[in-house]
């Protein structure tokens, strides 16, 4: 007789599937076969012994898709590889840059093509390093080096005189090695390849600061006589060429035809049910995306099948994990102990043996926070389930990406949260499996972004009018200010900084603009972290309920004055929300067009508000009480995107003109909720305002503005796909079974205004109008 095995991953969560008390909780089950690979030889330029190596290294002969993009990168094309996770996408940087060092072994070091790879975390270039390591052991030639605040002088100094290939992220780029880019000019002035990995990551403020880096480092290469090529490494996107483009300022081509295998597998996407609860207004809530995960965790693992569970918070992986164990100890107590939580915060060696634990089965089960999303190397299980969307489509399919053992099946499942985003993805599968909506977008034209730049250009090497170019159509206009402002300083060979203080240090590339507010622990005064001026009047607030890294914190102090927040360490039941009043003003448009029965613009507003109070509420929803505060208005000049309806319009939508306002802010807030869906944003990125009657436009208008300053081209792509967008906004909310509106519509976890008025029909009716005479509104497949 055979020996029994476990049972396959996706006959197991079929079979609970269709457990009768799920009825309805799967919403799509979508199934691929096995591909098989499609592999092709060697580009002929690739040297022998480096065939040899890539052999020893278990790699036979490139994937398609990576002979394609190291084609294009050989010829001095700039190329963005933007295929699936563990589709390989290295060996497209990795083969030309290779090839290009061995193949001028001969020369003498001084002269010798170097590669400058960019990570967007130390660990993953740490990871990188060690790949290349394994590659390039026989391969004197490739002096391969990582560089970052944890180097020493010594290292440092080694990379700058020896190194053929040194990984770095672009902080270090940005206040080191461009800054004293003298003692890096042979490494700049050899630059054959600049590899940009996991470039998704680099999208609002964080994208357009990394977007300028770029730009002053494509400037100080070409001081020292070099014109490398670009290659970039993204998840897939949509548009990723344009992409790229906006981040290096240069032409790209784009390489998306994954020919890489994959075994088969399923998708699930999972929608928790209505409960008997009230929420706010009394709408209907569901059970919560963690709940059912751990439900769903503990069944798979009773079938034997290795199951990582992802979770949002620190607090949600223990919840789950523990959840899970109570349900095993019932039915199955010999694998109570075979779930445990997994998360940031855990020593190191506990980490790796919760690792070993998973690959060796001891361990079958645990939910984890998306720490190991990046540099760690976790795969090989069975089932992936995700509590959430984890907000991009490229984290979704990275956390997916940790299923699939060999010769076995693979199960992937979406369990929904209460939100407008998560709902409308869960039952229009097209929008996750079709053609990406979601684009990296980034401003790097914005001019808060801009100046600290061009003073640090100017620190660099005087700009001259011939760099203006390089640097964007507002480079004009930034250096003009800057100069006028005497930051700079124009002589004949151009313009020069003229401070005593580094240049550099007036851009901050990871906070998105303005001063920070610390976060600081009661009593033993140890810092937290920082939270953007802007946002801390409304996340950070004395009563707050802070969260930072999964741990939740109650703010005992917001002290404006010395730019601290104290908090202490609290799991209270509730949550808050500020209530905030918001003003906007109509600074000047930049594009407008019209767009079925409205005027859509993209311009520039001043968004005026202050924070006057705060909600509790608890967990269900309901709320506890609200308290005022008082606390200074607040200015924000940003990027926005708005439309208009004339009273004729909003007549003809037939909403009541009590319930025009309702309908309005309804149609805003949904519209916030799935901007996310075509643009690298979240929700909390943006801030919207909506008006019965606007005094700039005198008419209904509805905004939604970027949260940073000068804007951070999140605004501007919802302009671009303003039709597909708002088409998506009328399908979310008129598929929604609640009847005036709940958190899966129109209900907004922050809204300033406590979620009123709100009037889920009229929002539909006025879309309705808005986008009459477009025939793909009832069908958004048809846009995707
Ligand atoms: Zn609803
Ligand atoms: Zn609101």
């Amino acid at each position: 007789m055979a020996m029994s095995t476990a049972t396959d991953p996706v006959a197991s969560f079929e079979r609970l599937a269709r457990g009768r008390a799920r009825a309805g909780r799967l919403t799509h089950l979508e199934r691929w076969p096995a591909r098989d690979g499609r592999q092709v030889p060697w580009p002929t330029w690739t040297p022998p012994e480096l065939v040899h190596r890539f052999h020893g290294y278990g790699v036979d002969r490139p994937w398609s898709h990576q002979a394609e993009a190291a084609e294009l990168a050989w010829a001095g094309r700039h190329v963005v590889v933007a295929t699936g996770t563990g589709s390989g996408k290295s060996l497209g940087y990795l083969l030309p840059g290779l090839s290009t060092i061995t193949g001028s072994a001969a020369g003498r070091v001084k002269d010798q093509p170097t590669v400058l790879y960019l990570a967007p975390t130390k660990a993953l270039a740490h990871d990188q390093l060690a790949v290349l390591g394994d590659i390039a052991r026989d391969l004197p030639v490739v002096r391969a080096t990582a560089v970052d605040g944890d180097t020493s002088r010594d290292e440092r100094d080694w990379a700058r005189e020896h190194a053929s290939w040194v990984l770095t992220n672009p902080d270090m780029l940005h206040r080191s090695m461009l800054p004293g880019h003298a003692r890096w000019a042979r490494l700049l002035g050899n630059l054959a390849y600049v590899v940009v990995d996991e470039c998704h990551h680099y999208r609002g403020v964080f994208g357009s600061h990394v977007a300028q880096v770029l730009r002053r480092l494509r400037r100080v290469a070409t001081h020292y006589g070099a014109g490398p090529t670009f290659v970039l490494a993204s998840a897939t996107v949509a548009e990723p060429a344009a992409c790229a483009s906006t981040l290096t300022g240069l032409p790209v081509a784009a390489v998306t035809d994954d020919g890489s295998p994959r075994g088969p597998g399923v998708l699930a996407l999972w929608e928790p049910p209505l409960t008997e609860m009230r929420g706010e207004h009394g709408a209907p809530t569901r059970r919560s995306a963690t709940a059912e995960t751990a439900e769903l965790l503990s069944d798979l693992v009773v079938d034997g099948v290795r199951a990582l569970a992802f979770v949002r918070s620190r607090r949600a992986a223990e919840t789950v994990a523990l959840s899970a164990k109570r349900q095993l100890a019932n039915v199955e107590p010999s694998l109570a102990d075979s779930v445990a939580a997994y998360r940031g915060g855990y020593l190191a060696e506990d980490r790796r043996e919760l690792e070993q634990g998973l690959r060796s089965g001891r361990l079958l089960g645990a939910a984890a926070t998306n720490a190991l999303e990046l540099g760690i190397d976790l795969v090989g299980l069975d089932a992936v389930l995700v509590a959430g969307f984890p907000g991009t489509r490229a984290a979704l399919w990275q956390q997916l990406g940790r299923a699939g053992r060999r010769g076995r099946s693979s199960v992937g499942v979406l369990v929904a949260r209460d939100d407008p985003l998560d709902t409308y993805l869960v039952r229009h599968p097209e929008a996750l499996l079709g053609k990406p909506l979601e684009a990296t977008v980034s401003d790097p034209d914005n001019p808060y972004v801009l100046g600290p730049h061009l003073c640090a250009a100017a620190e660099e090497l005087a700009l001259t009018e011939d760099d203006l170019e390089l640097f964007g159509p507002n480079a004009r206009t930034g250096v003009d200010a800057l100069t006028a402002d005497g930051m700079l300083r124009r002589r004949p060979r151009g313009w020069f900084w003229t401070r005593r203080e580094r240049a550099c240090d007036l851009a901050d590339i990871r906070s998105s603009g303005g001063p920070q507010v610390q976060v600081v622990e009661h009593p033993d005064g140890r810092v937290l972290g920082t939270v953007d001026a802007g946002a801390a009047h409304t996340n950070v607030h004395t009563g707050a309920v802070h969260l930072h890294q999964g741990r939740s914190y109650l703010v005992r102090e917001l002290d404006l004055a010395a730019s601290v927040a104290l908090v202490e360490r609290a799991d209270p039941d509730w949550t808050t929300t500020a209530r905030e009043i918001t003003d906007i003003e109509v600074v000047g448009t930049s594009r407008s067009r019209s767009v079925g029965a409205a005027t859509v613009v993209f311009g520039s507003v001043r968004v005026t508000s202050q924070v006057v109070g705060f909600l509790r509420r608890l967990l269900t929803g309901e709320v506890l009480g609200e308290e005022p505060l008082h606390l200074p208005q607040r200015q924000l000049t940003t990027a926005a995107v708005w439309w208009t309806l004339d009273e004729a319009r909003v007549v003809s939508s037939g909403v009541r003109s009590t319930d025009v306002p309702g309908a309005a802010h309804a149609a805003e807030h949904a519209a916030i909720g799935l901007l996310p869906l075509f643009a690298t944003c979240d929700r909390w990125d943006i801030g919207g305002v909506s008006t019965a009657l606007h005094r700039d436009t005198g008419q209904l208008t509805v905004f939604v503005y970027d949260g940073h300053p000068g804007g951070a081209g999140f605004a501007e792509r919802g302009y671009d796909v303003v039709e597909q967008w708002l088409a998506t906004t009328r399908a979310a909310i008129a598929g929604c079974e609640c009847r005036t509106g709940c958190p899966s519509c129109v209900q907004s976890p922050k809204c300033g205004n406590g979620n009123e008025p709100l009037h889920k029909a009229g929002a539909v009716a006025l879309l309705d109008v808005l986008l009459a005479g477009r025939a793909d509104t009832m069908s958004p497949g048809s846009t995707i």
